[in-house]
């Protein structure tokens, strides 16, 4: 039996410990937050089909407890050794661990949208988040303006601290497309007769179903896609938020008052990735996240003997890509332990 650490107990940790423990590798899941199961775990539905999330994390937590696998929440790795085949982890609890493999799947945190002051998010009420969507979503099922009405008009603002060179992140997000169709479109299930926009750049419906779910969303529910980024957002007179951008297909600028504005916030590394690449001495590309020996073949084996990556630490991934990852990187470590 080895010992194997793995660092973030979100959805690719959960995965890779599992296939790691039934092969009977003793298995130490290390994770920063006080709670398993990642980011996931504060979405209520999943695209494209609108399936409870909790359907996804909840079976995954449970199997980490089956396994009896040790989980160290609020816990961080402060410094890594590599000496003789053995890892030396001296944690935030004071603990130090001697292991034979690492992983790392320490995940990904949503851009903070304070950054783009000029779409308002802190300064006006109604400037809500995707993910803050979620949460209300999950809580209610229903979806207020602060002043506790039905909202009639609501746009969508697509590539928020993703393909923007003003925040450094020049990436796409991957995910945030669907996901603004998809919360579209539940908007207007909860509320037909409202009016829904979404302002996009370009659309990347890029995975099997994700166009069809576009399609729906025009035909079906009658939400209005403008090519055009948002320009900035102030308070109408009326209490709502004014906003502005240009339809760039029609080369026209526009200028309209809607109720409540969602800004989809990409993907960006953790706040861990700089400690963990210096302790570790793994390579991160431009974009903060980390980069595998090989893009293609060697995918989840990093330049340092023993350590691992899996999932949306190397970048913007969909879960079933998470969970494919993880359980690629789960066997590539049981063929090295060997
Ligand atoms: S997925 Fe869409 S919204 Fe997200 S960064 Fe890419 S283009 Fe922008």
């Amino acid at each position: 039996m080895k010992k194997i650490a793995i660092i973030g107990a979100g959805v690719a940790g959960l995965e890779a410990g599992h296939v790691l423990a039934r092969k009977g590798h003793n298995v130490i899941l290390i994770e920063q937050k006080n709670t398993t199961g990642g980011n996931v775990r504060n979405w209520d539905r999943l695209f494209p089909n609108q399936r409870e999330a909790s359907e996804v994390y909840q079976p995954l937590i449970q199997q980490a407890v089956n396994d009896k696998l040790r989980i160290l929440t609020d816990t961080v790795v402060m410094s890594a050794k590599y000496e003789k085949n053995t890892h030396r982890l001296t944690l935030s609890n004071g603990e130090t661990l001697n292991v034979d493999a690492v992983l790392i799947s320490s995940g990904f945190r949503v851009f903070d949208a304070h950054r783009k002051e000029e779409y308002g998010y802190g300064i006006y009420h109604d400037v809500i988040t995707s993910a803050d969507l979620e949460k209300i979503m999950a809580v209610n099922q229903k979806v207020r303006t602060t002043k506790g009405k039905e909202p009639k008009r609501v746009a969508f603002v697509h590539c928020v601290g993703s393909r923007d060179e003003k925040v450094g992140n020049t990436y796409c997000s991957k995910v945030c497309c669907v996901t603004a169709v998809k919360q579209a479109i539940e908007i207007k299930q909860l509320y037909p007769d409202a009016e829904v926009f979404c302002l996009y750049m370009d659309l990347r419906m890029y995975d099997r179903y994700f166009e069809d779910l576009y399609r729906e969303a025009q035909e079906k529910y009658g939400v209005t896609f403008i090519r055009g980024r948002l320009s900035e957002v102030a308070e109408s007179f009326d209490d709502r938020l004014q906003i502005k951008t240009e339809d760039t297909l029609r080369g026209k600028p526009l200028k309209f008052n809607v109720d409540m504005l969602v800004l989809m916030t990409g993907m960006e590394p953790t706040s861990l990735a700089e400690l963990l690449a210096t302790e570790f001495n793994i390579h991160r590309g431009d974009d903060g996240f980390f980069t595998p020996e090989d893009e293609h073949v060697n995918f989840n084996i990093s330049r340092r003997e023993g350590v691992f990556l899996a999932g949306t630490c190397k970048g913007p991934k969909n879960i079933a890509e998470t969970i494919a990852d993880a359980r690629s990187a789960a066997e590539t470590i049981i063929n090295y332990l060997k």
